[in-house]
């Protein structure tokens, strides 16, 4: 699905001179590279602050815990997204509301965020799913209007830009009240093991959200409130100072790839290709294809047999997982998720591909959903 090997290969050099200054230096916790990677990664993003943390389910989680939620708070996500999003919520006690999903862009739908709201909704999390944002425009919108935080899961669509109806160009995950993100290595922007990070334009969340992510600790052995030890190792700030730099022509590469399938496969009765949103870019963390009327199985099986690999991503929804059961969501609950977890389809896409290796795919792909 990804080739993090050649990858690796062709920034070798300049990644191995980082890592051994790490090494060298043995700052290995909060060295100067993590001051450095946040600096410029919060350049990058046009955002004023970056605050780093060792992944980006703990991101989540600090998130909530900084803007100071209490158990039985109300917090809206979508219903088809990874789990982390959900886990977090009902980890720190809160009440995850699940709403649908739009069925052409598998964001978050505004109009079910709106619905769901009660007097105890604190916040929306909307999931920037494979790669491109939710209608963030919408979404701030109903969140001013009803006194909401907007916490950006923004995991699948770093480097993302969304162009607001003003024109401005934003980034994704830096619109809402705080953003967060995985540098998980297969992530857009991946280190070489876990990392995270939250990003804000509010000097005040910051602060407190480096408290949080620093056992409550406001002065050395002075803790105020409970927090958590999350840190980004100095040897992974330092990777991924490297890769930053590629970020954008990584993203070149991904939407290269997806055009091609996207011109391949666009007159398949049976295959829908991604559908871009007008107000977001797609960076293409995913390129996930809905199958209609066709034996889902059997595709991957033939893929496989072909040595082609696919993914579900994901194949059942969380209102149907069994640690997320709950006496409100019973099976139809959300159509769209249902269905879309029924029809998916993720292939290959990364940033190393060989025109032979794209056009295998293509032809073979082809070939087994039209038989
Ligand atoms: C990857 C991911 C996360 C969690 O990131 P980790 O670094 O693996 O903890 C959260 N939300 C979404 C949507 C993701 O894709």
């Amino acid at each position: 699905m990804v080739d993090l090997k050649t990858q690796y290969q062709r920034i070798k050099t300049e990644v191995d001179a980082a890592i051994s200054e790490v090494l060298e230096s043995t700052q290995f916790i909060k060295g100067p590279a993590v001051k450095k990677f946040e600096d410029n990664f919060a350049r990058y993003l046009g955002t004023k602050d970056v605050i780093s943390c060792a992944n980006g389910t703990d991101a989540l989680q600090i998130a909530m815990m900084a803007l100071g939620y209490q158990p039985g708070d109300e917090v809206i996500t979508a219903s088809f997204t990874y789990v982390a999003t959900a886990e977090v919520i009902a980890l720190l006690k809160l009440k995850p509301v699940l709403v649908e999903v739009n069925p052409d862009t598998f964001t978050i739908d505004p109009a079910a965020i709106e619905a769901a709201i009660t007097p105890k909704t604190k916040a929306i999390v909307p999931v920037h799913l494979f790669g491109q944002a939710a209608d963030m425009e919408a979404i701030m919108k109903i969140a001013a209007k009803h006194g909401l935080h907007v916490i950006e899961d923004n995991a699948q669509a770093t480097g993302a830009d969304i162009t607001l109806s003003n024109g401005r160009k934003v980034k994704a995950g830096t619109i809402g009240t705080v953003g967060t993100t995985s540098f998980f290595p297969s992530k857009n922007l991946g280190c070489f093991g876990d990392g995270g990070a939250l990003f804000t334009n509010d000097d005040a969340l910051a602060k407190k959200i480096r408290i949080v992510s620093n056992h409550g600790q406001t002065q050395q052995y002075v803790h105020d409130e409970i927090g958590v030890n999350s840190r980004l190792d100095t040897i992974q700030a330092a990777i991924l100072d490297v890769k930053l730099k590629y970020l954008d022509e990584y993203a070149a590469k991904r939407r290269a790839v997806a055009d091609f399938y996207d011109n391949a496969f666009k007159d398949i009765k049976n295959v829908q290709t991604p559908v871009r949103a007008p107000y977001s870019t797609h960076v293409f963390h995913q390129y996930t294809l809905l199958l209609h009327e066709t034996n889902r199985e059997d595709v991957r099986n033939k893929l496989s047999e072909r040595g082609i690999p696919s993914m579900i991503y994901y194949p059942i929804p969380l209102h149907l997982q069994k640690a997320y059961k709950d006496s409100r969501y019973k099976e139809g609950a959300f159509p769209v998720t249902e269905h879309l977890c029924k029809s998916v389809i993720s292939l290959p896409i990364h940033t190393e591909f060989e025109p032979e290796q794209l056009d295998y795919i293509q032809e073979n792909f082809r070939k087994i959903v039209q038989s």
